[in-house]
């Protein structure tokens, strides 16, 4: 059993070992930059070498500071140990100031293992929860991650949509009188909000117009001056993007996303982080099916996965160039 007073001394080898092991970066700078530059940096979800690689390719290309993002979905699905190797890897190959983030956490205890393990930044996720349990849930985490340098990025509201274990039927809009007691009493470095952006493909009904309530966003910005905010779910679901899906075996007609010149508008606000993920799913898709359809002799895993990369890598230059602006500002 340990004894409390050995207690800081575990806590300060833990902080030198996570620092030596990978020079990454937490969101404050990061964040502070963004702000004051009029962009946003782009958080990228990653599950493979190929998904890795396209993203930081393009990120290097373009001087680009980067938000690689981890949902337990892609721990599943990758392995932590793989992901963290491949994270390294991207680090040393580009050079470039990288985070490495976890997408909607959903318990102290994996933040924990998270930030034990190496990652410069988390996500706790308790917008499901009673206000007052989210707080509380939110607190213990940000005491425990900045101990060691840990920026903690919360949620209040409800993101409609699907993606790996986050789900729901409806939107909750963030208020924008909850936002300032939130942000004092948990101490978060991000905040999370829900404006109408949703997880998935198919964010709004086909026929309808695609909107997100830039409104409240300039409400809640009002409301706590100079502090990051964080809009999940910013896919744009390009209908060209969709077109080769579905020219090409696929069957995803009613796909709609958010138009990417809101987003550019948010990015120009007090929002400084954008998570994409969609997206990247459909380039890659679209890319593999048509090197299928083409070249249907083909079996060498190299030959689909390549242009797929490739695809990924030209649709994150067009995201950190025209809807981030965040092209050159690593
Ligand atoms: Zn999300």
């Amino acid at each position: 059993m340990l004894l409390p007073g050995f207690r800081p001394n575990m806590e300060m080898e833990l902080f030198f070992e996570r620092k030596m092991e990978m020079p990454l970066v937490g969101t404050k700078e990061m964040f502070a930059k963004a702000y004051d530059g009029g962009y946003a940096i782009g958080a990228f979800n990653v599950n493979n070498m190929e998904i890795i690689q396209g993203i930081t390719e393009a990120a290097k290309e373009l001087s680009a500071p980067l938000i690689l993002q981890v949902s337990a979905g892609a721990r599943k699905y990758a392995n932590h140990t793989y992901l963290m190797k491949l994270v390294e890897a991207a680090v040393i190959e580009t050079g470039l100031p990288i985070c490495l983030h976890l997408d909607h956490g959903d318990s102290f205890d994996l933040c924990k293992s998270c930030v034990e393990t190496g990652f410069s930044s988390v996500m706790i996720d308790g917008s499901h929860l009673p206000y007052e349990e989210n707080i509380r849930l939110t607190r213990q985490v940000v005491d425990f991650c900045h101990k060691y340098d840990v920026t903690v990025e919360g949620e209040l509201g409800v993101l409609a949509g699907v993606e790996d274990e986050v789900h729901s039927n409806v939107h909750v809009y963030t208020q924008p009188g909850e936002v300032q007691d939130f942000v004092g009493r948990t101490g978060v470095d991000s905040l999370a909000i829900a404006i109408g952006t949703s997880h998935g493909a198919y964010k709004f009904k086909p026929g309808t117009k695609p909107q997100i309530q830039l409104d409240i966003l300039h409400e809640i910005e009002k409301r706590i001056p100079r502090f990051p905010i964080v809009l999940h779910g910013s896919s744009s679901v390009p209908p060209e993007i969709v077109k080769i899906i579905n020219e090409n075996g696929g069957k995803m007609d009613d796909a709609v996303g958010i138009p990417e010149e809101q987003l550019r508008e948010a990015a120009r606000s007090a929002v400084c982080k954008i998570n994409i993920d969609s997206d990247g799913r459909l380039a890659m898709t679209a890319a593999i099916r048509k090197y299928f359809n083409e070249h249907p002799e083909e079996f060498d895993p190299r030959k689909y996965l390549s242009p797929a990369r490739d695809a990924l890598k030209a649709l994150y230059m067009h995201k950190n160039k025209n809807v981030l602006g965040s092209a050159g500002k690593a």
